[in-house]
């Protein structure tokens, strides 16, 4: 293997330490502590753990929790007046709707409803302008990790060429538009690309962000590129990647395991998210 393993635990625990020291700063000079409102709906296991992560992360770095669980049988106006008590809270910096919700509810039309300077998962269609625009405004939290760790290795992305798998509005979209917006040359990729493989051997900087364990060969990594692999899949040999790691690796220059690489960081982002929200509140 010749690649540099990006260290996504070493680079989120330094995020998240930033963070600790940017609330108690906050705090001291404002006098107001920022706040994360995390609202569940239901009692799935894996959205009830998400949700406890969250909040334990923003307990560690002094943010204050303020969560709603509301039960599974939750209509959409009473998420929706979850949602605007939030919005009008002043002590609530952020805010977060764990989605999927239940079925029969609307996930993207109760994220319509967040208040922008509180949208700390940047999903709302004001933040995915603000984003497109290049205006000011909180960023998806996973593209920012994404982001945060090729900076942290020093991958230069001015004039790259980057190349990102994927194009959900969640990760692929914003990924490719903070590529752009750091004046990468970037192209998008999907399940309808013509010759993925040759498209993603000219990257400089490739994102993996498919759903599909292992689909992305050493063949298609560029030599000496930067490989970023966004994809968690659960497989009988365990938690894979989008991207063929050893093989991958015998031909980047960096690559991130998984996990470890791209997973932890997204927590840490949102940490950082509702502290610059907060900041937009009180500044
Ligand atoms: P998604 O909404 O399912 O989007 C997948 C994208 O991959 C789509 O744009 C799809 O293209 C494209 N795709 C599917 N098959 C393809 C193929 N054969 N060739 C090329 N492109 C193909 O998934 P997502 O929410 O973006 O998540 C992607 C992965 O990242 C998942 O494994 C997810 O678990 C992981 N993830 C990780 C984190 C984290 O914290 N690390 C956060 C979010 C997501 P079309 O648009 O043409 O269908």
């Amino acid at each position: 293997m010749s690649a540099t393993i990006i260290d996504g635990k070493e680079v989120a625990a330094r995020v998240r330490a930033e963070v600790a020291r940017d609330v108690a700063e906050f705090r001291e000079r404002t006098g107001h502590t920022p706040g994360l409102a995390t609202i569940l709906v239901g009692d799935d296991p894996a959205s009830a753990v998400y949700v406890a992560n969250k909040r334990k992360a923003c307990a560690e770095a002094g943010i204050t929790d303020h969560h709603h669980h509301l039960p599974a049988d939750a209509t959409q106006g009473d998420i929706a007046a979850a949602i605007e008590e939030c919005n009008h809270d002043p002590d609530v910096s952020g805010i977060l709707l764990q989605l999927p919700v239940p079925a029969g509810l609307n996930g993207k039309e109760l994220t319509a409803l967040i208040e922008a300077d509180k949208d700390v998962d940047g999903l709302t269609h004001v933040s995915a302008g603000r984003l497109m625009q290049g205006a000011p405004g909180l960023r998806p939290c996973t593209p920012l990790g994404v982001i945060e760790l090729l900076d942290s290795y020093s991958v230069p992305l001015e004039g790259a060429e980057a190349v990102v798998v994927g194009r959900s509005d969640l990760v692929g979209k914003p990924v490719a538009f903070l590529l752009l917006e750091r004046n990468a040359t970037v192209t998008m990729c999907h399940s309808r690309t013509r010759d993925l493989a040759g498209v993603c051997s000219r990257a400089d900087v490739l994102v993996a962000a498919i759903g599909r364990a292992e689909m992305i060969g050493g063949d298609y990594v560029k030599p000496g590129a930067a490989v970023i692999d966004v994809g968690i899949n659960r497989t009988e040999r365990g938690l894979k990647g989008d991207v063929q790691f050893e093989a991958a690796a015998e031909r980047a220059g960096l690559i991130t395991p998984v996990p470890g690489g791209v997973g932890p960081m997204t927590i840490a982002m949102l940490l950082r998210n509702t502290v610059t929200a907060a900041s937009l509140a009180y500044s």
